[in-house]
């Protein structure tokens, strides 16, 4: 080898965008511990409290409660696959990106998909849940809390009546609720969700913590074939994680220091000191937008807080836009996915980069950006910023 590349020295980057979020110094610190080994009586103990600071934080008492190692999409493909066998009779909500990825992965499980599409922006309705359902039953019913690909966030009650309905078992994707808005999975009955940690817990990709409710894991056990996954097999993976300890692969040590820290961090904080976090820097932004003359993609109460959609005028460019951010402030912030790909920006708010520092460096930056491509702003935005925080 002629030359071998130097240690590795990464930008300091201020995420923005849908994700990773900004991982937090303490959640670092937690990364760098030194490695035990996955039998070790101290990391048996980690489990358990990772186990338990989980349901704290999902609201749920659910005993099926862990992170699966891998990412977001890696746990949502842990709740069908296991909860579905061939011709398992699957609902699907579409909103956005993350619906159809959902259908995607139950139709390659085997199951008899149906789709319930209502415009991307908006959050999942009952009423087009119980159109597309046909007055049939269904095994599952699978919906998007936050929908990251749009920031809409759907209302959990009203689709469990609809499941209540059709009979089925309430899947809920939580990637970008779980440590950002509240979480209630055995208030509102959810019976599988999954989560990941990259997004309002502020930790690195990797893992993706789900929970399965008592009537979820009936029908796990009363399964006729074996999960098709290996890997993913939720019987042999709750084997490790509960009493047994058996091996079934080697846990990711470290990443589990970070999602422990993560945890510790959310509780702290408080639940609902978090979710109202959350709402306060949204609204800031949000305000600091609309007096750059930017319109939001979605308005009133399905706007989900750790990530806000804006709409590019037509008379900028916005791929552009976001490569000034990161060239000039270091900042990165997301573009638009499927149809909205080139049409809007998707600014997170998420985490630890929740805050009114992180509010104003991205509209200041922003402005600029506009003005570099003669997009006039209408008002003073810092100011605008700066009233919302007045008034909490
Ligand atoms: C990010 C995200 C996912 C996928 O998670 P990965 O970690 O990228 O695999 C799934 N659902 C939603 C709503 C997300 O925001």
């Amino acid at each position: 080898m002629s030359s071998i590349p130097s240690e590795l020295s990464p930008p300091a980057r201020l995420l923005l965008g849908p994700g990773p979020s900004p991982t937090s110094p303490e959640v670092l610190r937690a990364l760098g511990k030194p490695t035990v080994g996955h039998l070790d009586p101290f990391f048996l103990g980690i489990m358990d409290e990772v186990r338990s600071m989980l349901r704290t934080v999902f609201g749920t008492q659910n005993e099926l409660t862990f992170p699966m190692s891998g990412t977001g999409s890696a746990g949502m493909e842990t709740c069908l696959v296991n909860l579905i066998e061939p011709g398992t009779r699957v609902l699907v909500g579409i909103n956005g990106v993350f619906g159809v990825r959902m259908a995607e992965v139950a139709r390659r499980a085997g199951a008899e998909v149906q789709v319930a599409k209502v415009l991307w922006g908006l959050p999942m309705s009952a009423e087009a849940l119980l159109e597309a359902a046909g007055g049939q039953s269904f095994d599952l019913l699978c919906v998007v809390h936050a929908e990251t690909s749009t920031g809409a966030l759907s209302e959990i009650p009203p689709l469990r009546a609809v499941a209540d309905q059709l009979g089925a078992l309430l899947v809920l994707d939580c990637v970008t609720s779980i440590g950002g808005p509240t979480l209630e999975l055995d208030a509102w009955g959810v019976d599988a969700a999954y989560a990941g940690t990259q997004k309002c817990l502020s930790c690195p990709p990797g893992l993706a913590p789900v929970s399965f409710s008592p009537r979820a894991q009936e029908r796990l056990a009363k399964r006729k074939r074996a999960v098709q996954s290996w890997y993913l097999d939720l019987s042999l993976i709750a084997n490790y994680w509960g009493a047994e300890r058996a091996y079934h692969h080697t846990a990711p040590i470290n990443m589990l220091y970070g999602l422990h820290e993560a945890l510790r961090q959310v509780l702290l904080e408080g639940l609902p000191a978090r979710a109202l976090r959350h709402r306060l820097h949204a609204s800031a932004f949000r305000a600091g937008c609309t007096a750059l003359g930017l319109s939001m993609v979605v308005e009133g109460a399905g706007r989900l807080d750790p990530l806000t959609s804006v709409h590019c005028p037509e008379d900028v460019q916005e791929a552009q836009l976001r490569s000034f951010l990161l060239k000039e402030h270091n900042i990165e912030i997301g573009g638009g996915l499927g149809p909205m790909a080139g049409k809007i920006w998707r600014i997170g708010l998420m985490g630890s980069g929740s805050s009114r520092d992180n509010v104003e460096r991205c509209i200041l930056a922003m402005a600029e950006a506009l003005s570099d491509q003669g997009f006039g702003s209408k008002g003073d935005a810092l100011q605008a910023v700066a009233e919302v925080y007045a008034k909490a």
